[in-house]
């Protein structure tokens, strides 16, 4: 079992600075209806870059 990124939806406002930190193609998916994003767990490499950008602590590294 590998770590991954996890999104608080609950925190999370959308402004897509974890998905422009993200070296990994692809692990964020903007979603548009509710205008926050998800993580692809199978391609995220849990390197907790987009943990240090998140202005609003929506993002925790987990398994
Ligand atoms: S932990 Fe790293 S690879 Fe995973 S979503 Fe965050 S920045 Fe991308
Ligand atoms: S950086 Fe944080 S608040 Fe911004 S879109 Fe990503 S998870 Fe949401």
């Amino acid at each position: 079992m590998y770590v991954s990124a996890k999104v608080d939806k609950e925190k999370c406002i959308g402004c897509k600075l974890c998905i422009f930190a993200c070296p990994e193609p692809n692990v964020f998916e903007f979603v548009k209806a509710d205008k926050k994003v998800e993580v692809n767990a199978s391609r995220c490499k849990g390197c907790g870059l987009c943990v240090t950008v998140c202005p609003k602590d929506a993002l925790s590294i987990g398994i």
